[in-house]
């Protein structure tokens, strides 16, 4: 809760903001001495009532001081703590990696932060202070940054780091690049052409020269994360920077592991494509709660007939040669049978659900090849659909290993062979024809999907309540009997509300943020909220609710967050309607 801080963009847990001190610091930033006036350790002072002294305040109070501290180790049995000062301006206050309950600070100081090398150590250090502070707080971790571990630390949601270990390994001889640290003595040739590095390689080895490099590898690394953030790529970045050592790749898997810290703060939706090359990737909140809707919000359309089919490399499926080779040879069977499309990660596609995040923006390393974790997910989630949806037939049109799993599984099914030969694509419109023969005619397939898609969005019952009554679907927008615009999904797969619709979804009580007793405009600001649901994610289409407001808009943070922070955009608005 600070007036001298505040969160701009976010791409999961990692966020660029701006520290309002002396000069504004765009966040994630390498800070220095002169950013900061530190007090220092109370071993610094002649003695404990001088360290609590007040701390001078000059330059207009906005000097960022970080108040006296006892320093500690990693591991205590009892942590020592000094009263917190009060200050006019910007404070920072050290706090301890795993105890005590931090007082309210402007920028919390990790300490020991340099020996956090351990990856539980490090990931329970970070999530346990994060969990402690407020999250409209910046958290600096002095002495731990290096080329190879920062972006990982910028995905953490770490704000502030130094260059003291470079610059400290710079006299040992240590070379840092983003692939690690090795002695400068054991290259032969240096991979770096800076003008420190030339510098090297004629006047040989001298630690200011090599600091010089080391420093510079750490700021062009600190550009790149940036960069990732902005453009929505952190994770596919990280889940390749890890790979330079066991330690990170662990620490990698062991916050995956800290499911509520990543949910929490993982959009719910990207411009970017998720890319899933790695094991890791399997984890990603964005896949698993794909998947999770899938099977509890999402209701399939009462059908007797289910086609399995599989995915396509092009997105959404619907657009591929594949996909329009099926849909042709399922002909009019089409309006008989409900299709759901088997893939990597993300289990389960119903033919509904193929524009949404992240069904339609991501690419996987296609093998034809499925491993036993693969396998294992996708039959958990299909296991779970056809106990929830129950189909008199199915129809499975995959070939290869994907049809082997489905089949050993025991699924009970005619299997064609998939394919897109003709021979293969005559046995699919035998197949559904042969299943469709007196299965019932399903609804309005548009219309199924508007319902598909608001459920998932909002939770079930979402779409019967927006499609009560007569509706028609105009373009890609929905409208009521007098015409007016209830829902649309737009180009990009994400759901827009009208006003109106946002009044249908109201009673549901889902995905509501209350606000004070004003008019807002343009942006909706965190300090205007009152209360927020807890299950709002950056990315989602929320209900703006006041005295004297309704309406709707896009949340830029979480709802959590929104209640909590004191700065920032909580929801960017569209609609808003005075009361
Ligand atoms: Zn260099």
């Amino acid at each position: 809760m600070t007036k001298y801080f505040e969160v701009i963009r976010r791409d999961g847990p990692a966020r660029l903001g701006k520290l309002f001190v002396e000069k504004t610091i765009q966040t994630p930033a390498i800070i220095s001495k002169d950013d900061y006036l530190c007090k220092g350790s109370v071993f610094c002072f002649g003695s404990t009532e001088e360290a609590m002294e007040p701390a001078p305040t000059s330059n207009g109070n906005k000097k960022l001081v970080i108040l006296p501290y006892v320093p500690s180790a990693l591991h205590v049995e009892q942590l020592i703590e000094l009263p917190i000062q009060e200050l006019n301006g910007p404070k920072g206050i050290v706090v301890h990696p795993f105890y005590g309950k931090p007082a309210s600070a402007d920028v919390y100081v990790m300490g020991s932060a340099g020996s956090l090398k351990n990856p539980r150590d490090l990931i329970g250090a970070v999530v346990g202070v994060r969990n402690r502070i407020p999250s409209d707080t910046a958290l600096y971790v002095p002495a731990l940054a290096t080329p190879s571990n920062l972006a990982f630390l910028v995905y953490l949601g770490i704000d502030l780091i130094d260059t003291t270990r470079v610059v400290a390994d710079a006299y040992f001889g240590r070379y840092h690049t983003r692939d690690g640290v090795r002695s400068l003595a054991d290259f032969d040739e240096l991979p770096c052409k800076c003008q420190f590095c030339q510098r090297l390689a004629k006047e040989g080895e001298d630690a200011k020269t090599l600091a010089g490099h080391n420093v510079l590898e750490l700021e062009e690394e600190l550009a790149v994360a940036r960069e990732m953030v902005r453009r929505e790529t952190i994770r596919e970045y990280v889940e390749r920077q890890v790979r330079v050592t066991p330690e990170l790749t662990a620490a990698l898997r062991l916050i995956d592991r800290e499911h509520i810290y990543i949910e929490h703060r993982t959009p719910q939706h990207r411009r970017s494509t998720l890319y899933a090359n790695t094991a890791e990737s399997l984890n990603r909140v964005e896949i698993t709660r794909f998947a999770e809707r899938v099977l509890s919000r999402y209701t399939a359309p009462k059908s007797d007939v289910l086609l399995l089919l599989p995915c396509s490399a092009r997105k959404p499926y619907s657009t591929s040669r594949s996909h329009r080779f099926f849909t042709m040879a399922t002909g009019s069977s089409r309006r008989y049978l409900h299709e759901l499309i088997l893939t990597s990660p993300l289990a389960l596609v119903p033919r509904e659900l193929e524009e949404v995040y992240p069904a339609a923006s991501y690419d996987v390393p296609v093998t034809g090849h499925w491993d036993l974790e693969e396998r294992a997910w996708l039959l958990r989630c299909l296991g779970s659909y056809l106990e929830k949806n129950r189909y008199t037939r199915i129809v499975a049109h995959l070939d290869g290993e994907l049809e082997q799993t489905v089949k050993d599984h025991g699924i009970d099914a005619v299997y064609t062979g998939g394919g897109t030969s003709d021979s293969a694509l005559t046995r699919l419109s035998d197949a559904v024809r042969e299943a469709c023969q007196g299965a019932v005619r399903l609804g309005d397939m548009r219309l199924g999907r508007y319902r598909a898609v608001a459920d998932y969005y909002f939770g079930s019952g979402a779409g019967d309540a927006l499609l009560a009554g007569k509706v028609k679907v105009k373009g890609r927008e929905i409208q009521n009997e007098k015409g007016k615009p209830l829902v649309m999904i737009t180009p990009n797969g994400t759901i827009a509300l009208s006003p109106e619709g946002a009044r249908r979804l109201e009673p549901l009580g889902n995905y509501i943020v209350n606000i004070g007793d004003f008019l807002p405009k343009g942006s909706l600001l965190a300090p205007g909220v009152v209360d927020a649901d807890e299950q709002i994610r950056p990315g989602d289409e929320v209900i703006i609710r006041g005295e004297k407001a309704f309406g709707v808009g896009r949340a830029k943070m979480s709802g959590w967050e929104m209640v909590e922070s004191k700065r920032g955009v909580a929801v960017e608005l569209k609609q808003i309607e005075k009361i």
